[in-house]
């Protein structure tokens, strides 16, 4: 996986198209793949009968017949006996080293009530030194069978956890990432546990919110930036837990298919570990990375470095991260109007604006793609409206931007066509509407989730093509939910019948682009990956039942049967036959 490696690659292959245009002494693949429907998602040919590669390179999609003269005595034959391929497929946006500590936390998703919660960290408490911190997430309020009896602002309060786990402090992340719940003895280390006498609020937070009960004491619940107080007293990481975390979360990329991966923003530490993975030889996936704006002076040095396009294809920096608003679950997201269920809240933006049009210059300046988490209708026209001047100032500069906004979850109707007329691009994930749907119409009321929220099918006939993905750990890596999200619009348990505001479906074409040629346009990648064509990338997805196909109702069912990744096949799924 050296750069040597691919010149050596790149080379050795124009001479193969020279030597198989000119003769009957073709060059052998590496892999000869055959024997089920492949789907190309390339426009010249949308389904072949075989595919050949050598190294990590395609080297013929087509007839079975072409195919098979390459093969050579070398050539690893893999007969998909039925089963169905695409071109491998690319997360749009997640947290690859959260996914990765997900693999070794407390895993929350799936807790059904306040008290599995306790009972999930009761569990640890028992195997934890004294004062050691536990840490874990994935809660969330809204999928609970029943809330317990005391709630404030809609949340539990920490005493039923703090009573189980008296001396090891305890951090659980909500599922939105955007919140946090500590116990009793995590605020005491972070000194939060009673009012200050002197009368000075130590709970404001620019920002954040730290709730509190009617008597001014904080509940444990820590909302946006005000997590930050208790965060910041969790010990570091290890170098051990990063790379054994950076592992765990290839080999999940490889057991759900996934071949290319967005990372919504990285910092100094994360670049410096992604290096040294990949000069171990351990890069197993392609990292598109987003710098972190919340570290001013990364950027600055990057911008004064320029971005950095592997050659190796391996792991590229050429984008920048905002966080602007907050999400809705936790009614942190940025609205017009005010909250249906929370009457004169507004939600708050996480960032000045100004610094979204700084961003913005500065990337346009300097060669980066910007990138901002927009959840609310107010922050999406705020960033468009940002984007749009810095485009008009600079306009030389702004061919080919590529500028995103990532979630675009709730648009103002009016602000629907303005990410085709300005290219702004919308990284969504289709599973949060499978999630979300249910509970955030009391969020913003009917009237304004039929008109612009998840407006999928708006934006793709406008003429923008969408990133798909799961915003992993928010959600489960799993990209066939996410797929079957798009094209159901229904929640995974297949509800309601037809689908939340049908007509913004994507159709199973649309799905497939969104998570292979479109979301490699969204990282400038779409002439190396994203469909199945001579010269591009070996990855590849295999399934064992065909996902274009297939009854609706059966969708969820599909497993990953094989990744193939850089032309080697790095996972095989032994139950899929
Ligand atoms: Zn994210």
């Amino acid at each position: 996986m050296q750069s040597k490696k691919s010149i050596f690659y790149s080379l050795s292959f124009c001479f193969l198209i020279l030597a198989a245009c000119s003769g009957p002494n073709k060059t052998s693949a590496t892999l000869l793949i055959y024997g089920g429907p492949i789907y190309t998602v390339d426009s010249t040919q949308a389904m072949v009968e075989a595919v050949a590669t050598h190294g990590d390179t395609i080297l013929f999609a087509g007839s079975f017949a072409e195919a098979e003269k390459f093969k050579g005595a070398q050539t690893q034959l893999i007969d998909l006996a039925g089963k169905t391929m695409t071109p491998g497929l690319i997360e749009g946006h997640g947290h690859f080293m959260g996914l990765g500590y997900n693999e070794l936390n407390l895993d929350l998703m799936n807790t059904t009530s306040y008290q599995e919660i306790v009972d999930a960290v009761a569990e640890e408490v028992k195997k934890a030194a004294p004062g050691e911190w536990i840490t874990g997430r994935g809660w969330h309020q809204s999928k609970w069978d029943s809330m317990p009896v005391n709630t404030v602002n809609g949340f539990q309060t920490h005493y039923k956890l703090s009573e189980i786990s008296p001396d090891n402090p305890v951090y659980l992340s909500h599922a939105s990432g955007h919140a946090g719940f500590a116990n009793a003895k995590a605020m005491e280390i972070a000194g939060l546990e009673i009012l200050s006498k002197d009368g000075v609020d130590k709970f404001e937070v620019e920002g954040g919110e730290v709730i509190r009960d009617e008597l001014g004491t904080p509940t444990g619940v820590f909302n946006e930036l005000a997590t930050t107080l208790i965060t910041k007293h969790i010990p570091e990481s290890t170098p051990e837990k990063n790379s054994k975390a950076f592992e765990l979360a290839v080999a999940a990329c490889h057991r759900n298919g996934i071949t290319g991966f967005h990372d919504a923003g990285i910092g100094k530490e994360t670049i410096a570990l992604y290096d040294e993975m990949k000069t171990a030889d351990k890069m197993g996936i392609r990292l598109y990375a987003m710098l972190t704006g919340w570290d001013k002076d990364l950027l600055k040095e990057w911008y004064e470095k320029g971005p950095r396009i592997d050659p190796d294809n391996l792991f590229t920096i050429r984008s920048v991260k905002l966080n602007c608003d907050g999400a809705l679950g936790s009614r942190g997201a940025w609205l017009l109007e005010e909250y249906t269920d929370r009457p004169g809240h507004f939600g708050h933006e996480t960032l000045p604006m100004e610094f979204v049009k700084e961003t913005a210059l500065n990337g346009l300046q300097n060669g980066f793609q910007v990138c901002s988490h927009a959840i609310g209708d107010r922050a999406n026209r705020e960033i468009l409206d940002r984007y749009e001047a810095a485009f008009t100032e600079l306009p030389e500069l702004t061919t080919d931007h590529r500028f995103r906004i990532e979630h675009a979850q709730h648009l103002h109707p009016d602000d629907i066509p303005r990410f085709a007329a300005l290219g702004v691009i919308p990284a969504m994930q289709a599973v949060h509407m499978s999630s979300d749907r249910s509970w955030a119409i009391d969020r913003l009321g009917e009237k304004r989730i039929v008109e612009g929220a998840y407006m999928w099918q708006a934006l793709l006939k406008s003429g923008i093509p969408i990133v798909n993905g799961t915003d992993v750990p928010v959600e489960p890596l799993n990209p066939i939910a996410s797929f079957y999200a798009s094209v159901s619009r229904k929640t995974l348990k297949g509800t309601p019948e037809g689908g939340y505001e049908p007509e913004q479906k994507m159709t199973r074409e649309q799905a497939l682009r969104s998570y292979t040629l479109d979301a490699a346009y969204g990282a400038f990648e779409e002439d190396i990956k994203g469909s199945i064509r001579v010269g591009k990338l070996a990855d590849f997805t295999i399934y064992n039942q065909d996902i274009m196909k297939v009854d609706e109702n059966q969708l969820l069912d599909t497993e990953i049967a094989m990744t193939i990744f850089d032309g080697n096949v790095v996972y095989t799924n032994t139950d899929s036959n």
